[in-house]
């Protein structure tokens, strides 16, 4: 026998535990409520940051674990719970791991800290990248950043859309054009520190689900940073862009430098993929007591193989997607290539699995599961996200297929 196991060990198995106890006791029962006045839940994640649960020190272990399972697995759990007060939660590692990803070990120290505050006095940060005219089509990004040199300033002007925490961040951390001749290879992230003049928050969208996570616009107008404010510093950033603008010169270099960029979306989209897990667990588990409690011509309606079937159906895509998710994130944490585009993948099938999935929850409960008095429907609406932010489904599907083919397929 070889060392080859599906089991999570111990400590993590405890890690689960503790995750899912707070989401059962607390997420769960807070979830209509702040569906309904779709306002970020404060409460909520000081009590997360109160029992260690919202805090750096907790991500980076699970970021860290060995096997690769512990994003996925608390992404599962905090998702069973909710997804819009997980949102709200976990938003600030978006932040955070640009920061983790592209940033020196002092702008690391001095920043992350203050994108979870403290216990009694809790923040959250966010990341903005997509813009108006720039969503699936990052190159088309607009938002600016020219350096002053005289007073060793950036200005940063442009509009982001659909930032996370946009406008109600501490910290936020901006992605712009530095070089527009260089396509995605001319951008560059900065931090855009607490109080900063000049962003602004624009509109709060109001959404189909998610609703308890803050969406909105984040308008840079003028808005000046420190030098120190570039993430990895200037003279990496040189560096980078010499390098880009050397390989754009040969169609080769120009592949090398595209493939490391779609490797960091490979590992980071497991973590969708998990969240797309835990609503679909989380409307199968209520539908499965459903049937088995509701009866209908004087039996269980799960007597019937019609609706039996169709659970049988929801919980083996529900596993066979957190297969996937497990495969692509055991991949990244071991640095194997994704020569198929797993990350991709896992992300694809577990949120189509869970769109699939809330809805037969909502047929198996009848007209309870159409009404609001359920969690189902608010699960449904929570899942059309996941096939559209982090890569819609087609861009995915698009990944996988060029990645398959090596042909730039349109
Ligand atoms: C609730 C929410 C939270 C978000 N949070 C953040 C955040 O924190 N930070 C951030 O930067 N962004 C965030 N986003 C943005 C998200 O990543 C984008 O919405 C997503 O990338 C899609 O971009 P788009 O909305 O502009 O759609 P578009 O790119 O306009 O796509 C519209 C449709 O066209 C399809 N399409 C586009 N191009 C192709 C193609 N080449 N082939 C086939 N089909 C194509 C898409 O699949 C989609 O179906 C968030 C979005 C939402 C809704």
């Amino acid at each position: 026998m070889g060392d080859f196991t599906l089991e999570l060990n111990d400590e993590q198995q405890s890690v689960r535990e503790w995750i899912h106890g707070f989401a059962a006791d607390v997420m769960r029962p807070a979830a209509a409520e702040w569906d309904e006045r779709e306002e970020t839940p404060w409460p909520i994640i000081q009590e997360a940051a109160k029992i260690g649960l919202y805090s750096l020190d907790f991500y980076a272990q699970q970021f860290f674990d060995p096997t690769g399972l512990g994003i996925p697995m608390t992404m599962e759990e905090l998702f069973w719970g909710d997804a819009g007060i997980a949102l709200s939660i976990v938003g600030t590692g978006l932040a955070a791991v640009g920061v983790l990803a592209n940033g020196t070990e002092e702008q690391i120290g001095t920043w992350v800290p203050q994108m979870y505050g403290d216990a009694d006095d809790v923040k959250v940060a966010a990341f903005c990248s997509s813009e108006p005219d720039a969503g699936s089509d990052v190159g088309s990004m607009r938002t600016r950043a020219v350096y002053d040199q005289a007073k060793d300033e950036w200005v940063l002007n442009g509009t982001k859309t659909w930032a996370t925490n946009g406008g109600i961040a501490n910290v936020h951390v901006v992605v712009a054009v530095v070089d527009p001749d260089l396509g995605t290879r001319g951008h560059a992230s900065f931090i855009v520190p607490p109080g900063t003049a000049g962003l602004s928050q624009g509109q709060k969208f109001k959404k189909h689900g998610i609703r308890a996570s803050h969406t909105a616009e984040v308008v840079l107008e003028d808005v000046r940073v420190p030098g120190h404010c570039l993430l990895g510093g200037k003279e990496k950033l040189d560096e980078r862009l010499a390098r880009a603008r050397e390989r754009a010169k040969s169609a080769e270099g120009g592949e090398r430098v595209k493939n490391a960029a779609m490797a960091t979306f490979e590992a980071s989209r497991p973590a969708v993929g998990a969240m797309a897990v835990g609503t679909a667990r989380a409307a199968y588990e209520y539908a499965l007591e459903y049937a088995k409690g509701r009866e209908q011509f004087g039996r269980p309606i799960i007597d019937n193989q019609g609706v039996a079937f169709q659970l049988a159906d929801m919980r083996t895509q529900i596993d066979a997607a957190r297969l996937l998710v497990w495969r692509a994130s055991w991949m990244a944490t071991a640095g194997r290539p994704f020569t198929s585009a797993e990350g991709s993948m896992s992300k694809l099938f577990a949120s189509e699995t869970a769109k699939k999935v809330t809805a037969q929850a909502i047929q198996i409960l009848g007209g309870n599961g159409y009404t609001r008095e359920y969690p189902v429907e608010r699960m449904h609406r929570d899942s059309a996200i996941y096939t559209i932010f982090e890569g819609t489904s087609e861009i995915q599907r698009l990944v996988i297929a060029r990645t398959l083919s090596g042909l730039p397929i349109r």
